[in-house]
C-alpha cells in the first residue's frame, strides 16, 4: 500500500514536471549545432531555419558551427549534450552514412538522439574550377578517369555529403583520385573558386551563385531529372553515370533523453518555419524546397535515418571505404 502511494506520488510528479516544462519551454536561446563550416550549405539551410524557428518559439536560435571529420564531431557534441532542449543538431545524410563509414564512432548513432524532424532535401552538382579542361560531363569524367594522380577533390571530410558523391563516383568510373578534406565546403568553395582544387560535388545551396556567376564550372546534376534552376545542366544519369544519384536530407535531432515536450515544440516550430512563404522563396532560388509539414514530425524523421542507415550500409560496405 505504502509501495503504490509512493508510485502513484512520482508518477503524479513526473506528469507535473513535464506539464511544467511544456509551459515553460523554451526559456532561453537554444544552440543549433551545424557540423560544419559557416558559410557552407548545412549552415545556410540551418540559418534560414533557425531565423524563423526563433520567432515561433520566442527565443533566439543560435548557430554554433562544430565542423570536422566529415560532421562527426559536431553529432558527437550533441550526443553528450544535456538532453533538455537547449541543444539540437541540424545534420544531412552522413548521420546515416557515417554509421557505417566510422569503424568506431563517439556515439550510438540509431540510440545516442531523439528527432524533430526533416527539414529539407537538397540535390548536388559535379563542380569544377573554371578552366577545368572538359567541356562536359563525359569529358570531365574521361579526364578524372585518366589523369587520378593529377586531379584533386575537395569534400567536407568522410561522412560528408561530398564524401558519398565523390565515393558514388569513384566506384562508378572505377578510380581513385586524391581527396581534400574540409571543415565544411564552404572553406572548400574558396579554394576552389581560387584553383587550390579541381572539382567537387556539392549542394546546389553552396554552388548555386557561383555556378549563376560563371565563377565556377557545373558538369551534372545528382537528380533523376533535371534541375528547375538549371534546366540545360544534364543529370548525371543522362549523361551515363546513373550511380551518381543522390539527394541530401537534412534532419533536426536532439541529445537522447530530451524530453518528447521540447521535441515536439521544436517540431512544431519547424513546422511553422518551413511553411513560411520567405522559406519557400529562399530554398527555390538555391534549387530545394522545404519538406512537406508530415515530414517536420519526429517518427518520420526517425524512419528516414533508419532506412537511410540500412540503405548505405552495403553501398559502401562494397566500396571498402572506411574510417577509424
Ligand atoms: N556540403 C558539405 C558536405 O559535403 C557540408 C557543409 O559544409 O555544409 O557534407
Amino acid at each position: 500500500m505504502a509501495l503504490s502511494k509512493l508510485l502513484g506520488a512520482l508518477a503524479a510528479a513526473t506528469v507535473l514536471s513535464s506539464a511544467a516544462f511544456a509551459a515553460g519551454y523554451p526559456e532561453r536561446q537554444i544552440t543549433m549545432v551545424v557540423p560544419f563550416s559557416a558559410g557552407g550549405p548545412t549552415d545556410t539551410v540551418a540559418r534560414l531555419v533557425a531565423e524563423k524557428m526563433s520567432a515561433d518559439l520566442g527565443q533566439q536560435v543560435i548557430i554554433e558551427n562544430v565542423g570536422g571529420a566529415g560532421g562527426t564531431l559536431g553529432a558527437g557534441r550533441v550526443a553528450k549534450a544535456e538532453p533538455d532542449g537547449y541543444t539540437v543538431l541540424l545534420h544531412h545524410i552522413g548521420m546515416a552514412t557515417s554509421a557505417t563509414l566510422y569503424r568506431k564512432l563517439a556515439y550510438d548513432t540509431l540510440n545516442a538522439f531523439e528527432y524533430v524532424g526533416l527539414v529539407t532535401e537538397v540535390p548536388m552538382v559535379m563542380v569544377a574550377k573554371k578552366d577545368f579542361p572538359a567541356a562536359d560531363f563525359k569529358a570531365f569524367a574521361e579526364y578524372v578517369k585518366a589523369n587520378p594522380d593529377k586531379v584533386t577533390m575537395a569534400n567536407a571530410g568522410i561522412g560528408a555529403a561530398s564524401h558519398l558523391c565523390g565515393m558514388l563516383f569513384q566506384s562508378a568510373i572505377q578510380t581513385q583520385f586524391v581527396t581534400v578534406p574540409y571543415k565544411g565546403t564552404g572553406p572548400a568553395m574558396t579554394d576552389l573558386l581560387g584553383g587550390q582544387v579541381d572539382f567537387m560535388c556539392d549542394q546546389t545551396t553552396n554552388t548555386t551563385s557561383q555556378i549563376k556567376g560563371g565563377t565556377i564550372k557545373a558538369y551534372a546534376s545528382t537528380t533523376p531529372e533535371r534541375l528547375a534552376i538549371f534546366p540545360d545542366l544534364p543529370t548525371a544519369t543522362e549523361s551515363g553515370v546513373p550511380a551518381l544519384n543522390v539527394s541530401i536530407w537534412h534532419g533536426i535531432y536532439a541529445p537522447k533523453g530530451t524530453p518528447a515536450e521540447a521535441t515536439e515544440r521544436l517540431s512544431k516550430a519547424l513546422q511553422v518555419a518551413l511553411a513560411d512563404p520567405g522559406i519557400a522563396k529562399a530554398m527555390g532560388d538555391l534549387g530545394t524546397a522545404p519538406s512537406a509539414a508530415a515530414d517536420a514530425t519526429p517518427a518520420a524523421l526517425k524512419a528516414k535515418l533508419e532506412s537511410e542507415v540500412a540503405k548505405w550500409k552495403p553501398v559502401i560496405e562494397a566500396a571498402g571505404v572506411y574510417a577509424d
